[in-house]
Parts: structure tokens; C-alpha cells; sequence
């Protein structure tokens, strides 16, 4: 039996492990976890691993000799099958039982597969796993066109490194631009743009009808119309379904994840979840509960939790931020733009350096600053006390953000 049982050793599992011996937890904690190696960085696997800027060691959270010097077990390479609340206690697929005192779920999302066929042919990739940005990387050699399904940043990140590389990168997007779900119009017309220009072929309102094979490999994706694009390879960017299956058969509430309150507890006893599987009322976004995808609500999830199992309950009360590269474009989100009505303009895409501000009744909701770090850096105080600056001054970069916080 531990003390805290963290399930997923991933961004939000590792973050856990961390605050509680930071906060001086002297209790047993173990962190178990079915990939095989110690925490990693997912960001860099559509990034700096997969373009080869980045070996695996220089994105581990921390060094492999760190977990057992700070006592917390590592149990790697094993799945949680079952959760047993009232005997507190997990079942793992080998067999094997575990019980705890407190359990943080912090298993993330499996990759959402294609329905069509064809998805399980050879050289047909998503990428959320150390193992999947490997297999993927292994067959790119030989691959020379490739077809990206769905343009949000991840599809987006790899057509980027394919791109860069000197291969023929197809994009298929359903909606009638890239970064429709996550982006202003904008934004996802300058990305487009980017791509084009650097021989990326963005293909927006694609209906796909399946994937076609030969010899078990994937050698072409069949469009509605019955036309034919060839492929070698077909990367897979379509969105994570959350897992959460074992909590939600133990009767966690929550629909395509778990709920959670403002300290991350599940509606089970003594069970928390955190990051991308949790579902949560973030005081960012206007009213409707809502799953974020993001490293920061990974990591700033799992202290609200540690510190509630210290019995220092905080609400949760982070400003979301992201990040995304693609090319030399530095991307950076501060906020969250849901139910934006009016979108400010700072700068000029053209010279590759601008900023997005997105208001809702006149109140700044979020940023999109591109190779823009000052007005993401300043941005941020704008969000947080719900800025309601004149339109005229915010579009103009001459004028610091930092002197319309108010
Ligand atoms: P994860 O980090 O996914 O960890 C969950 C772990 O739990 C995994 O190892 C999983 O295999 C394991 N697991 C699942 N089920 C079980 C089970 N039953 N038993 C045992 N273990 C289990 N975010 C950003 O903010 N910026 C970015 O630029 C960015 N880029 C990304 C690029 C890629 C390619 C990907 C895949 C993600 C990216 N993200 C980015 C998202 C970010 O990585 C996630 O939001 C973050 O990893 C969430 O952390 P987590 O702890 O919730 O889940």
C-alpha cells in the first residue's frame, strides 16, 4: 500500500511526484505508469525529437537517478486495469493489486483513432508516445509523401519537421481552415500561409473516405470525390479520447473524462484527477466545464492536488498558457479564447511577428502572440484582471500592453 498512489508518469504524474516531496510529503508515493521510460517532455515529440535537435535524455522531466534518490517509486512498463474506491485499491492488467491512501489519475488521452479502413495498415501514425515519435521517425526515411490528417498543431507541428526535411507533406482538414477548434481566423490564415510557402500542400473542407493499402502498408488515402492522394505515410493528428475508462466503470462522474471540483477531486473518495483527463470548471473560461490539453494545466493541476492531500487546499486558479513551433514561428497562447466576440490585431502578419487579442464584451479573454514574447510576457496581466482597454490603443504596438492592464 502507498500512501499516494499517482497513476500516469507522464507531465502531470511526474509534477505530482515532484510537489509532494517538495512540500515535504514524507509519506510512501509511488508513480506507476504503463510506458516504459521515466517522465518525458510530450511536447517536443511533434518538436525538437521528432526534427532530431533533441536526444530522449534531454527531455526527460528529470534524470532517471532523481525518482529513487527523492524515494518515490517508479513502477514503469504497467497498466491499471481496474479501480476498486471503497477498498482502495488498483488492479493492474498483470495481475497484480495495489492499495492506496490517495490516488492521482493523471493518465492523459490515447490518440483518437480513424474509423475509416485502412487505419490499422502499416505507416499509419499518431503521436503522443516516446514509442509512436520512434516508429514514426524510423519509417520517415523511406517515406516521401505524406499525408497529415487534421490541421490542428500537433498535424500542423509534424507537417513542419516533414516539410523541413524535404518531404511532400499533405495537410487534410474537415473544416474550412486549420486551427479552427483552438484559433481566430487570423491566426489560422497566417499558418496556412506559413505552409504553403514552404511547399506544405493545405487541403481545408478534405472529406476523406478511407485509407488504401498494398502489401499491409498504407499507400494512399481515398477522398469522398474518389479521387486518390498517394502516401507512404499518414500521420494522424485528430484530438485524444481520455483515459479514464477504469474510473469512470468505478463510477467517477463525467462524460469524455473526469470531473473534478476546484481542489481535482474525482466524485470518488480520496481519488484526484488531473490534466488532460480532467474535466473542470477553469476560471478562465466563460461557464461550461472544460478539458485542457496543455503542460501547464498538467503541472499547475497536480500541486492543487498535492497541496489539497497536504491539507493546503487551493483552487485552482491558473492563467492557461501554451506553446507551439513550427519553421522559426514561436507561437504563445495566454488565456483561453472560448466564446470570443472581437478579435484586436497588434502588428502585421506579414513581418512574421504579431499578436491576437481576443475580447468578449470589450474584456481581453486571450493572446496568440507570434514570435511576440513581450506582448506574451505583458499580455498575461491583461487576462488576469480582465483588461477592457480602447481598441485603438491595444492595436498599436507602440503602445506596451503592460499599460492597458488596468
Ligand atoms: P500525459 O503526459 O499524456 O501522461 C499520461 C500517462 O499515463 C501516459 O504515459 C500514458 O501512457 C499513461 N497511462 C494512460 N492510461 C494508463 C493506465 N491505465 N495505466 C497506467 N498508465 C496509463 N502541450 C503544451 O502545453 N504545449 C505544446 O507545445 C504541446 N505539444 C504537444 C505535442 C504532442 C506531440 C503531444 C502528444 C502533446 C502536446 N502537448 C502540448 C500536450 C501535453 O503534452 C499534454 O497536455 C500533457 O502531456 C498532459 O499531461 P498528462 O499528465 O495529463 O498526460
Amino acid at each position: 500500500r502507498y500512501d499516494v498512489l499517482i497513476v500516469g508518469a507522464g507531465h502531470g504524474g511526474a509534477q505530482a511526484a515532484l510537489a509532494l516531496r517538495q512540500l515535504k510529503f514524507a509519506g510512501s508515493v509511488a508513480l506507476l505508469g504503463d510506458e516504459p521510460d521515466p517522465p518525458y517532455e510530450r511536447p517536443p515529440l511533434s518538436k525538437e525529437y521528432f526534427s532530431g535537435e533533441k536526444s530522449f535524455e534531454r527531455i526527460l522531466i528529470r534524470p532517471p537517478t532523481f525518482w529513487p534518490e527523492r524515494n518515490i517509486e517508479l513502477l514503469l512498463g504497467r497498466r491499471v486495469a481496474a479501480v476498486h474506491p471503497a477498498e482502495h485499491r488498483i488492479a493492474l492488467s498483470d495481475g497484480a493489486h495495489l492499495g492506496y491512501g490517495k490516488l492521482i489519475w493523471a493518465t492523459g488521452g490515447a490518440p483518437r483513432r480513424l474509423s475509416c479502413s485502412g487505419s490499422n495498415l502499416r505507416g499509419v501514425h499518431s503521436v503522443r508516445t516516446r514509442a509512436d515519435a520512434d516508429r514514426m521517425l524510423a519509417e520517415t526515411i523511406r517515406a516521401r509523401n505524406i499525408v497529415v490528417i487534421g490541421g490542428g498543431y500537433i498535424g500542423l507541428e509534424a507537417a513542419a519537421v516533414l516539410a523541413k526535411i524535404g518531404k511532400h507533406v499533405t495537410v487534410l482538414e474537415a473544416m474550412d481552415r486549420v486551427l479552427a477548434r483552438v484559433a481566430g481566423e487570423p491566426l489560422s490564415r497566417f499558418y496556412e500561409a506559413e505552409h504553403q510557402a514552404h511547399g506544405v500542400d493545405i487541403r481545408l473542407n478534405a472529406q476523406m473516405d478511407c485509407l488504401i493499402g498494398k502489401d499491409g502498408w498504407v499507400s494512399g488515402v481515398r477522398m469522398a470525390d474518389g479521387s486518390i492522394l498517394s502516401a507512404d505515410m499518414v500521420v494522424v493528428g485528430i484530438g485524444i479520447v481520455p483515459a479514464v475508462e477504469p474510473l469512470a466503470t468505478a463510477g467517477a462522474a463525467g462524460v469524455n473524462g473526469v470531473e473534478v471540483d476546484q481542489f481535482c477531486r474525482t466524485s470518488l473518495p480520496d481519488i484526484y484527477a488531473i490534466g488532460d483527463c480532467a474535466i473542470h470548471a477553469n476560471p478562465f473560461a466563460s461557464t461550461q466545464k472544460i478539458r485542457l490539453e496543455s503542460v501547464q494545466n498538467a503541472n499547475d493541476q497536480a500541486i492543487i492536488a498535492v497541496k489539497h492531500i497536504m491539507g493546503e487546499p487551493t483552487p485552482y486558479h491558473s492563467v492557461p498558457w501554451f506553446w507551439s513551433n513550427q519553421y522559426d514561428l514561436k507561437l504563445q497562447t495566454i488565456g483561453l479564447n472560448l466564446g470570443y466576440d472581437d478579435i484586436v490585431m497588434r502588428g502585421d502578419p506579414a513581418n512574421r511577428s504579431f499578436t491576437l487579442v481576443y475580447l468578449n464584451q470589450g474584456r481581453v479573454i486571450a493572446l496568440d502572440c507570434v514570435n511576440s514574447v513581450k506582448d506574451y510576457v505583458q499580455g498575461k496581466a491583461l487576462v488576469l484582471v480582465h483588461a477592457t482597454p480602447d481598441k485603438s490603443r491595444l492595436s498599436n504596438c507602440e503602445i506596451p500592453l503592460k499599460t492597458l492592464a488596468t
